[in-house]
């Protein structure tokens, strides 16, 4: 499980320019998963900004570590999250067109509010937990 501190909520991690910056100490200096080869792909690195290379989707949200170089950024991206919007495409920003774009960032809103729904779920059955409530469910 990976561990994220950086906001997938950041309007900003929406564009690839930003999403290359997030990439500071990243193990991977050459190849297809060079920083600016995993931002094409809409990776951008997770928090803290350790030698780890644990990173997230801009649109779906997926979270991946444990690269290796000769590992495909939209290969694996597809692989592990075939309904992403955004790796569906298979092309980088600079060639989606306007129609495309507003899908990606629609879809992105709604992958974010049913991360956040549950979240809250998830919080809410542990309080029912702590409240012992499930002790009478039998
Ligand atoms: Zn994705």
């Amino acid at each position: 499980m990976v561990n994220t501190v950086r906001e997938g909520t950041d309007h900003a991690l929406i564009f690839e320019k930003n999403r290359v910056k997030t990439f500071k100490n990243w193990p991977h200096k050459t190849g297809k998963i060079s920083k600016e080869n995993m931002a094409k792909a809409g990776w951008f690195k997770c928090l803290p900004e350790s030698a780890d290379d644990a990173v997230e989707c801009f649109c779906c949200l997926k979270q991946m570590e444990g690269w290796s170089s000769n590992d495909d950024p939209w290969k694996e991206h597809l692989d592990h999250s075939p309904d992403c919007e955004f790796a569906k495409t298979g092309v980088e920003e600079r060639k989606l067109t306007l129609l495309q774009f507003i899908k990606i960032v629609e879809k992105r809103s709604t992958n974010l509010i049913e991360k956040k729904f549950e979240e809250e779920q998830q919080k809410e059955i542990e309080h029912l937990k702590s409240l012992n409530v499930y002790q009478f469910l039998g």
